[in-house]
């Protein structure tokens, strides 16, 4: 049979049990079975193993299944679901099989070790497809290029709509509306629409405050696309924008594209991170600068890798990550420029990337 997306993962997968020497996996975290299998209910377990491969689900979801995940067998779940692994643990005698260490609960372990049998390995794998997912096939780069198009189609949509005097929320709202009416299923995550003072929280999320002349507004938001998400940020200022405001932001600016330029596949996150922070730090805020530079956008909105300090895991060509410097001023306000990057064999190619030579000012 032709290999496809799916086949593909399950082929790597499969390698990765061959190498853990165990007979199969059981896979419980949705987005991990939405990636191995091609369903998109929320519902799904997978069972992997050499020669078979079973997706549980309940009646809800049969129709959908059987349409989306041609290569499994479908187990319609019924009773609980550790009887239904039972089920095909002693039909197939498997004695040895992987789990996702950090998706199975304890509760669910617990219930697995007293339902299946007594001498079953169980052994527990981290980040056993979420290592896999790094790595982004040519479906999913299409799709996360298309995803970034529509936010960046979004964000000069919203521009027109930020005057002094309009709350975040509404900004944040409006952006919304935007994103789905533009092909989006929801958002990504909640919109971040921080403005003035509140700029200066890395994580503020939209709130009742009034953007007024002169602040600076962080706009960081991000869209659920055909199952893919984007993440991009700009700052812009209302109004005007004093000295010190351009300034900064030109820094920012600069050390995201030293980033940009000079991260490269065999990098570990850790020197990517520090491409920017150098810049940073050089101009004396470093300090300022409190969190990692990137992670990975795919299925979530923050998955693997991670570039950050202390990250010794490299950077591999097909990985999808944002490039997101920034400075935090508490009570003064914050700037963060943050793109979205695709690794290829010669360096990133940005997915995002357009509205920021300068400080934007409306
Ligand atoms: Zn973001
Ligand atoms: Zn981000």
């Amino acid at each position: 049979m032709k290999e496809n997306h799916i086949t593909k993962r399950l082929r790597k997968i499969r390698e990765r049990i061959k190498e853990e020497e165990v007979e199969g996996v059981f896979i419980t975290n949705p987005v991990n079975g939405r990636y191995l299998s091609g369903f998109t209910g929320t519902r799904v377990y997978l069972l992997i193993m050499q020669e078979d491969a079973f997706l549980l689900t309940d009646f809800r979801y049969r129709d959908q299944a059987l349409e989306e995940a041609p290569h499994y067998s479908l187990v319609s779940l019924k009773g609980s679901l550790a009887d239904s692994l039972k089920e095909i643990v002693d039909k197939k005698n498997i004695k040895s099989l992987a789990f996702e260490k950090q998706h199975l609960t304890l509760y669910w372990y617990d219930l697995l070790k007293e339902k299946l049998p007594p001498k079953i390995r169980l052994l527990p794998l981290y980040n056993l497809v979420e290592n896999i997912r790094q790595i982004k096939d040519e479906e999913e780069i299409a799709l996360l290029k298309e995803g970034a198009a529509l936010t960046e189609r979004c964000f000069t949509g919203i521009l027109p709509y930020i005057k002094p005097g309009v709350r975040e929320e509404e900004v944040a709202c409006e952006l919304e509306y935007l994103c789905r009416k533009g092909g989006g299923q929801k958002t990504a995550f909640d919109f971040i629409v921080a403005s003035g003072r509140r700029s200066a929280l890395p994580h503020g999320v939209a709130s009742w405050k009034k953007i007024e002349p002169g602040d600076m507004v962080v706009i960081d938001f991000g869209i659920y696309y055909k199952g893919y998400c984007s993440d991009m940020t700009r700052t812009l200022a209302m109004g005007y924008a004093g000295s010190r405001e351009k300034k900064l932001y030109s820094l920012v600016l600069k050390a995201q594209q030293e980033a940009v330029q000079g991260i490269e596949e065999g990098m570990s996150g850790e020197e990517a991170d520090n491409l920017a922070r150098k810049v940073l730090a050089e101009a004396g805020y470093g300090d300022n600068f409190g969190h990692g530079l990137g992670h990975g956008i795919g299925l979530e909105v923050h998955e693997e890798p991670r570039l950050a300090p202390k990250i010794k895991s490299t950077l591999q060509r097909g990985m999808v990550f944002s490039v997101e410097p920034g400075i935090y001023l508490t009570g003064w306000g914050g700037i963060r420029i943050e793109d979205m990057a695709l690794l290829r064999e010669g360096g990133c190619e940005l997915l995002t990337g357009n509205f920021k030579e300068e400080l934007l000012v409306l």
